[in-house]
């Protein structure tokens, strides 16, 4: 990130705190109009504005943690570029009906893409990891059981990502360099084990919503194509599910890819590896 987008960011995150600050003033000041001024009443107002402001700032630090304020540089969403470079993402595979379908249309176009897979899917379906791997493309870990990352205890954390690397080394003989989190929900303790296992965390800046019920082929591909930027990192499935780790239609996601890969070309993308794009030095193409 440029040091300019930096500044800005943690004048935001000032500005922030002296707002949080500001309404504890505020609230306590309007607490103290409608209680008696008794020392029961002053107690109350001031344990209120105490308890109100540390709420809010647990708040924000919490957003921070989990959704960053683009200050965490080990959390990669999109690449900095001005040129027309795109990264296309799977996640939730391998599936054995959707996953070889996708293949079968990426290897049509000569496209790659990384694919973000469920470690018990792996365990399961090794063959498809391997065509994936053999076919040229990318694989990163989406740990085992498809967990909700700041709800699962530490230990389980780091277990998920271990047995995910080794099922996708077992799979393909290569040890993935990405990790991205369910939902894109991370914390402290993620980017600390996914620092150890030598993996970047990698986000996306371009969801598709192919997993939402309303979405047509049509629409998931219109999506795409309306708010591509250079640099973006796309967000498709080839497998998963909203609630279970498995089960969900991904036809439509199938069905979309074609357009997608035309479309981009249409517009003069070009859809890199994901390892290509993250190694784009930043804001080239002058
Ligand atoms: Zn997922």
């Amino acid at each position: 990130m440029q040091l300019g987008g930096r500044i800005l960011r943690i004048f935001i995150l000032i500005i922030l705190v002296a707002a949080v600050v500001y309404a504890g003033v505020i609230s306590a000041r309007w607490l103290g109009q409608i209680l008696p001024p008794t020392d029961v009443g002053r107690f109350a107002v001031s344990a209120a504005a105490v308890l109100f402001s540390a709420a809010l700032i647990f708040g924000v630090m919490t957003f921070y943690v989990n959704h960053g304020f683009g200050l965490q540089a080990d959390i990669v969403r999109s690449v900095a570029t001005r040129e027309k470079l795109v990264a296309l993402t799977f996640d939730d595979g391998p599936s054995k009906k959707y996953t070889p379908q996708i293949l079968d249309v990426l290897a049509e176009y000569n496209v790659p893409a990384a694919f973000f897979v469920v470690g018990e899917h792996v365990e399961r379906y090794p063959g498809i990891v391997l065509r994936m791997h053999r076919e040229g493309h990318e694989i990163g870990n989406h740990t085992y059981s498809h967990i909700n990352v700041p709800t699962t205890p530490a230990g389980q954390l780091a277990s998920q990502l271990v047995s995910t690397n080794v099922e996708i080394v077992k799979a393909t003989g290569t040890y993935p360099l990405y990790v991205r989190p369910p939902r894109g929900m991370y914390d402290a303790r993620l980017r600390r084990v996914a620092e150890l296992l030598s993996m970047q965390v990698v986000l996306w800046s371009l969801s598709s919503g192919d997993w939402r019920g309303s979405m047509t082929p049509a629409r998931i591909a219109r999506k795409v194509l309306e708010r591509v930027r250079p640099g973006a990192i796309i967000l498709l499935h080839d497998g998963g599910a909203l609630i279970r780790s498995e089960g969900a239609s991904r036809q439509r996601t199938v069905d979309a890819l074609g357009s997608i890969i035309e479309g981009l070309r249409d517009r003069g993308y070009r859809i890199v590896p994901l390892s290509t794009l993250l190694e784009y030095p930043a804001g080239e193409s002058d």
